[in-house]
């Protein structure tokens, strides 16, 4: 039996890496005062086609799409805006007297793409959105937000590039405009591309524009309001003091956007071609495309993946080695005691471990080095008569009194895993 192409196992020697990166991910989610949200990893493929846009990669030919039993079409999450803005409406979080409303989830995508080194079919996301705040300044709290996390990481090698896709007036401009200028040139254009002139021409500047003379530039094209918009944006990005290039040619794989895009990319030496570490938008049409009310978003989705091998790329270590903060040794005739004791430590809020094999001592001290036990308990025999146990700790060793154990060690301020 193998895991799905594309997937991967968690193993015990990672998690603690990846639930510190969380931590830290949540904490910093909450100094900007975002919420947490936790949608279903499957929804009705509507919310995905409607929202990403139909003519998309991710829709045509990446989503995990199944039957349920009820034969209803379903899809496993590829993104996760789309589903967030659903629960949005649905559980009307416009009503809410907090406002905007601010969400972040931790969560996992699925998308069918050609596995390689940072691409996954299963990968995770963080990600931020904000409800019913239209203004250039969160738009700049967004990008900031996304570069700060990095720069808190310690990843700095980065290239943050903004664009803007502009109101819809400018959007639908500038697309005819490219249609007309692409339209002679179709025969030069990939399969994809061709399709797209019809159904999304704006992603062929994903493709291969760079190859041709001339073409036109969305900033032409841009409505003054639009205009002034995105030099609001870039203005709080300098005030913020974010390192950005503007990208006339980004515009994101999903169909949703307008206004304010931008990605963030990893510049680390032998990275690998993955470089993307996450991007996102503003769209403000998506939630009275859903069935809500004229409300505006924006959001990002940071690939943890990809975090993790920068962090890694770098030699960036958020985690110290494994530890346990006591360790119980106990003689066949002491390890009752041993059991009462090792529930009371656990209680007290310390990583205890004992040996449940009944080993020698030797073999049990063993065991305590290998877990990295910080102190080691032993309950023998002749001290217990005396109500006394041994505690090992740096190389010392004294005896306390077996109802002031608790007492002690919380003198000792052992390590605390999570720090
Ligand atoms: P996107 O919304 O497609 O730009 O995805 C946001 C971020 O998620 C990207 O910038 C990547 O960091 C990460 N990501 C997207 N797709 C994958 C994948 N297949 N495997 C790993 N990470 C991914």
């Amino acid at each position: 039996m193998q895991k799905p192409k594309g997937t991967y196992d968690l193993l015990p020697k990672d998690s603690k890496l990846r639930n510190r990166l969380e931590e830290i991910l949540k904490t910093v989610s909450l100094y900007y005062n975002f919420k947490e949200i936790r949608t279903p990893i499957f929804e009705r493929s509507e919310v995905f086609h409607r929202a990403v846009g139909d003519s998309t990669d991710i829709v045509k030919k990446e989503t995990y799409d199944f039957l349920d039993r009820g034969n209803r079409q379903m899809t496993l999450r590829p993104e996760g805006t789309a589903t967030v803005v659903r629960a949005y409406v649905e559980n009307k979080l416009f009503a809410d007297p907090i406002q905007p409303q601010k969400l972040y989830y931790i969560a996992p995508m699925f998308r069918y793409e050609r596995p390689q080194a940072g691409r996954y079919r299963q990968h995770h996301q963080f990600g931020c959105e904000v409800f019913g705040a239209d203004s250039p300044s969160i738009d700049a709290e967004i990008i900031s937000m996304a570069y700060n996390i990095y720069q808190l990481l310690g990843i700095s090698d980065l290239t943050v590039k903004v664009n803007s896709l502009g109101d819809e007036e400018s959007r639908t401009n500038y697309q005819k405009a490219l249609v007309q200028y692409l339209t002679p040139l179709k025969d030069k254009l990939c399969i994809d591309c061709q399709e797209r002139i019809k159904n999304n021409p704006l992603r062929v500047l994903d493709c291969k524009i760079d190859t041709f003379d001339n073409p036109p530039k969305m900033s032409e094209y841009r409505t003054a309001e639009a205009k002034k918009y995105f030099a609001e944006v870039l203005s709080y990005l300098n005030t913020l003091n974010i390192k950005y290039e503007v990208d006339e040619k980004l515009v994101r794989g999903l169909d949703y956007y307008t206004h304010t895009v931008f990605e963030i990319h990893a510049t680390i030496e032998g990275f690998g071609a993955q470089t993307a570490l996450g991007g996102g938008g503003r769209y403000n049409k998506m939630v009275k495309q859903f069935g809500g009310p004229d409300v505006s978003a924006i959001g990002f989705g940071l690939g943890i993946e990809r975090m993790l091998l920068a962090l890694q790329a770098l030699n960036i270590n958020l985690v110290g080695e494994d530890y346990i903060n006591v360790f119980v040794a106990t003689m066949a005739n002491t390890k009752n005691v041993g059991i009462k004791l090792l529930n009371e430590l656990r209680l007290n809020g310390f990583i205890a471990e004992i040996s449940h094999q009944d080993k020698s001592l030797k073999n049990q001290l063993r065991q305590a080095n290998k877990l990295n036990a910080e102190t080691v308990l032993i309950v023998g025999e002749e001290e217990l008569e005396n109500n006394l146990v041994i505690i090992k700790y740096k190389g010392e060793q004294k005896t306390v009194q077996i109802d002031k154990v608790v007492e002690y060690l919380d003198k000792l301020e052992l390590g605390d895993y999570n720090e």
